[in-house]
């Protein structure tokens, strides 16, 4: 894939390949157990990166593959618990295979013994000699390109990879090693979707198939606090100076909690409650700037950035247009922003409501994310 972290560690949308692959498997009823067969010397790094972070519990092993995808094959046989009934053998970098294809092809190799998913040829196949020249044109209607997943026997596939092993040969797919025998494979109709990622290109399609090259994610916050005696006035902040502040187990800073629920929503990442829950005595009155910058880092390691956000604040008093330009300031600051792209509003609501009485403030918040390029890769795993 040229430079950067191997092809099959790449976020596609939320997941790297390998676990969006793997939750496919995960969900499919038929399948007891999935082997993970990867490079020597990267299985821990897949166990805790790729497997444990897809929740994919039906992995009962990651083992070093071989110098061929047919001695990794072998490699991840040789570690199936059972041994089972039926093996499906799929390459990783084809994580959008559709799971409806994976079920078919399970079904038809109770039946068969052994089936390969594949798609008709589109294009017009000829072999040429050594020197370039066209011997042949095969006829297309009965030509169909191989991909996984292939499915078999364990008895058959076990018994033609031995053989192949003893006698040294070396086939480009696994169905072949069983075709050399004699035996017959069935053809499963696959889809032109089904795409192996093997070059930048690829991974470009991959994510307009996915529609995880859609840049962007937008989230809402609300939010709203009681005004109270004895508190200072904290918003995006700011102290403001005024008789009452807001009430709440933190600061209370009902912008920046407005603010940071509409990050955390267009991320996908849940709410303020969650990641700091009210209960926690180590957000008693603490900053909410401070619990803005962990939001940013949330946003980071999930590979995305603010393209702007836009405020407004509900207030019947007091008079918040003089400081709106500062608070902006403030939350942009934290966020790594240019002041532009945050904007601050407020209004009153004419005198209607619990706003309108001054009995609390409310915000509410509106937030463009982008994935950002260092979110098409997982942190920390250079190449
Ligand atoms: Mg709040």
């Amino acid at each position: 894939m040229g430079g950067g972290l191997r092809k099959q560690y790449r976020l596609l949308g939320d997941l790297p390949v390998v676990s969006r692959t793997l939750t496919i498997f995960e969900k499919e009823p038929a399948v007891g157990s999935v082997v993970l067969v990867v490079p020597p010397g990267e299985e821990d790094y897949c166990r805790n990166e790729l497997v444990g972070p897809a929740g994919c519990r039906k992995v009962v092993a990651v083992v070093a593959g071989g110098e061929h995808r047919q001695d990794s094959v072998w490699a991840g046989l040789q570690c199936l618990p059972g041994p089972p009934d039926i093996v499906v053998v799929h390459d990783a970098v084809r994580p959008l295979v559709n799971p409806e294809t994976v079920k078919e092809a399970i079904n038809a190799a109770v039946s068969y013994g052994a089936v390969v998913v594949g798609v008709p040829a589109k294009d017009t196949v000829k072999t040429v000699n050594a020197l370039g020249m066209v011997v042949e044109t095969l006829p297309r209607d009965r030509l169909y390109l191989a991909q996984t997943p292939q499915v078999f026997s364990f008895d058959i596939i076990f018994e033609a990879h031995r053989e192949a092993r003893v006698e040294g040969f070396y086939g480009s797919d696994d169905a072949v090693l069983v075709e050399r025998r004699g035996l017959p494979v069935r053809m499963v109709h696959g889809g032109y979707d089904n795409i192996k990622i093997t070059t930048p290109e690829d991974f470009m399609v991959a994510a307009a198939l996915t529609g995880e090259n859609t840049l962007l994610r937008v989230g809402h916050g609300y939010d709203v606090h009681r005004l109270v005696a004895d508190r200072p006035l904290v918003l995006g902040g700011m102290t403001i100076p005024w008789e009452k502040g807001l009430d709440g187990h933190s600061d209370a800073d009902v912008l920046c909690h407005a603010l940071m629920d509409a990050l955390l929503g267009a991320a996908g990442a849940g709410d303020i409650g969650r990641h700091f829950p009210p209960t926690d005595e180590a957000f008693r009155g603490i900053s909410s700037l401070t619990l803005l910058a962990e939001v940013r880092k949330i946003l980071e390691t999930r590979g995305l950035g603010v393209v702007n956000a836009d405020t407004v604040i509900l207030a019947e008093k007091p008079q918040l247009a003089p400081y709106t330009g500062q608070m902006a300031a403030n939350l942009a600051a934290v966020l790594g922003l240019s002041d532009s792209r945050i904007n601050v509003k407020a209004t009153t609501t004419e005198g209607l409501g619990y706003t309108g009485r001054a009995e609390g403030i409310a915000a509410y918040a509106v937030a463009l994310l982008h994935r950002t390029s260092a979110g098409s890769e997982v942190s920390g795993r250079e190449r």
